[in-house]
């Protein structure tokens, strides 16, 4: 199994590279995903955060108002390491389940948005770091997503930035142009992901 770390900016166009991995072949794993998923309605995991936070942060829809918790966990580290005492282990739980039932071959991919910003590099074989220029990234994102110049920027003030994430890649893959070059690197990405994790032998 060879394991990669997928991660960028927001806006640099890491979903439109997971999604065509994925059409290849390689077993996708989204954590953020993967994060909602252990609190849905009905879910131990809910039930363990209205017990912690109370019944407050629950919708009318019985799910979770995560705004609300947002709010609790941002004021409070303390509430914040309560929350993910519950979170953490159960999308560890669920992350090792997808990579059981994943061929011995398989090419697994972690979708982290935060890997850079939270040093994890070391937990895959291979990082690969989806990169474009900074005002590339404002205009997708104020573009298509409709998020605010304003917001768009404070978003990507906050996480790290293009020289970090690319000093910790082991890839890069450029994203900077159309998304008809950006599907030619994928799959040029997917072929030496490929000979990586054995499936191809040839030279
Ligand atoms: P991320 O997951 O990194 O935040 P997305 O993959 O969602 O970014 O891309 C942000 C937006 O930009 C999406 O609407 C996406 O379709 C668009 N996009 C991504 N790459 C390109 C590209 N090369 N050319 C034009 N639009 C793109």
């Amino acid at each position: 199994m060879l394991k990669v770390g997928l991660t960028g900016g927001i806006g640099s166009g890491k979903s439109e590279v997971s999604a065509r991995l994925a059409a290849h072949g390689a077993v996708v794993i989204d954590a953020d995903r993967i994060a909602r998923e252990v609190v849905e309605p009905g879910t131990p995991g809910l039930a363990a955060v209205v017990a912690e936070f109370g019944e407050g942060v629950l919708l009318p829809d019985g799910g979770m108002d995560r705004e609300k918790v947002g709010e609790i966990v941002f004021a409070d580290p303390d509430r914040l390491a309560a929350l993910n005492a519950i979170v953490h282990p159960l999308v560890g739980e669920r992350m090792q389940e997808l990579m059981d039932a994943a061929p011995d071959d398989a090419i697994v991919v972690y979708d982290v948005p935060l890997l850079v910003e939270n040093d994890l590099a070391a937990l895959y074989d291979v990082v690969v770091v989806v990169d474009a220029p900074v005002e590339t990234q404002v205009a997708r994102l104020t573009g298509r997503r409709g998020m605010t110049e304003d917001a768009a920027r404070a978003r990507i003030a906050a996480q790290a930035t293009r020289e970090r994430r690319r000093a910790a890649a082991d890839l890069v893959l450029d994203n900077s142009g159309s998304l008809a070059d950006l599907r030619a690197a994928v799959d040029a990405l997917w072929t030496d992901l490929r000979r990586r994790a054995g499936q191809i032998t040839t030279t």
